[in-house]
């Protein structure tokens, strides 16, 4: 039972490849009824009946129950006078089936989970040509269905190959630490937007963030306390971004975040937002009895935002970005500075096309 579930074959609809071999049984033998049967717990399903209007019947009933139990062809010659049939209904009742050849569908791993079948009304006897065509059909028959099973495992194989690289993509495009999206993923995704920018004619704007002093944080708490605040920071980040909003971890502490469709007020209301956020990161150091006032330190960061207006290119956003984040650093951290870029995606980037000013501060 288990072998024939596997085959996925009872109920399924009728089918013409089948039926071209009951049909061909019936040909060949020169016999009214041909079946493909399949023996189940308590019935025997036709697959195929050609000559014959019954889609199952009992396994009681069925011939083919006890043909299967065999390894050779079970031949009935004449069921009327058959000790092993003459009493069956189907003999002794209205469709008075004389004669039957049967031969089990074996599968590859050698279970028998059906019959082929010739059955006449009149008694007759099997040929050696005959018995070699059926044994033959037989084989065709099960070639068939090993084959459709094959193909099944093979698209089901197909969807789990497919599945586990969606998967694989989706966690090569993460930053483990922190979960956003990494560098490659984050400059994908900056590229994406720029051409949908300019598509849509709408202005972007490409925010770099950096954390100020982390070496000190590292140096001073450790390494698992500097990653604690990565993932901190990372979710103000998270927070303060909108749903159509993108935050990338560039590498190290430094962000990016993508906005858009965004204008030169809404990022400056952002950065300040986000700054406000990372700012109430306060790491605390343990040391089992006090805390004095030196373990305690604020976490700040420095942001570096290029919007433009206008189509652009990535690298130039990028760059722009950088260009202020580098600003802001030196202007004494925890600020923003903003570089404006109203140079057309053709145009390299000129010192005259910037307006830069601080914003916030310290
Ligand atoms: P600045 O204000 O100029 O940005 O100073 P900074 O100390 O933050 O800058 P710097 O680039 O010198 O230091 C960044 C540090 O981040 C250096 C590196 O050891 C640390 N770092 C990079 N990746 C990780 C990480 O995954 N986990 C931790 N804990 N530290 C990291
Ligand atoms: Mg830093």
């Amino acid at each position: 039972m288990a072998a024939l579930r596997r085959y996925e074959i009872l109920d399924t609809p009728p089918d013409g490849c089948f039926d071209r071999i009951t049909a061909l049984v019936a040909d060949l033998l020169e016999v009214p009824i041909a079946i493909v049967s399949l023996v189940d717990t308590d019935r025997i399903w036709f697959k195929s009946s050609h000559g014959l209007d019954a889609q199952q019947v009992t396994r009681e009933l069925g011939l083919c129950a006890s043909a299967i139990l065999q390894d050779d062809p079970y031949v009935i010659e004449d069921a009327a006078s058959d000790p092993r049939s003459l009493a069956n209904p189907l003999v002794a009742g209205a469709l008075g089936f004389r004669f039957y050849a049967g031969v089990p569908l074996r599968t590859h791993d050698g279970y028998n989970l059906g019959v082929l079948t010739a059955i006449d009304r009149k008694p007759r006897t099997l040929t050696h040509r005959e018995r070699r065509i059926l044994n033959d059909l037989a084989r065709v028959v099960m070639d068939e269905m090993e084959l459709r099973l094959a193909a099944r495992r093979v698209h089901e194989l197909n969807l789990a190959l497919q599945t586990a690289h969606e998967e694989l993509r989706t966690r090569a495009a993460r930053d483990s630490l922190t979960g956003v999206a990494n560098r490659e993923a984050i400059l994908e995704r900056l590229e994406h937007t720029c051409a949908l920018a300019l598509r849509e004619g709408r202005s972007l704007a490409v925010m770099v963030a950096d954390i100020d002093d982390f070496k000190g944080i590292n140096d001073s708490y450790g390494h698992l306390v500097g990653d604690q605040v990565l993932r901190e920071v990372t979710e103000r980040f998270q927070a303060v971004a909108r749903a159509s909003d993108a935050v990338g971890r560039l590498g190290g502490d430094e962000f990016l975040v993508l906005l858009y469709p965004c204008d030169v007020a809404h990022a400056e209301a952002t950065a300040d937002r986000i700054r406000t956020a990372v700012n109430d990161i306060t790491v605390v150091a343990h040391d089992g009895t006090h805390e004095t006032r030196d373990e305690r330190r604020k976490v700040s960061v420095s942001a570096g935002i290029c919007c433009t207006s206008q189509s652009t290119d990535a690298r130039h956003l990028l760059q722009g970005a950088d260009d202020a984040l580098y600003r802001a650093k030196r202007a004494g951290r925890d600020r923003t500075e903003v570089t404006v870029c109203d140079a057309p995606s053709s145009t390299p980037l000129h010192e005259e096309s910037r307006r830069t000013r601080v914003v916030g501060g310290a």
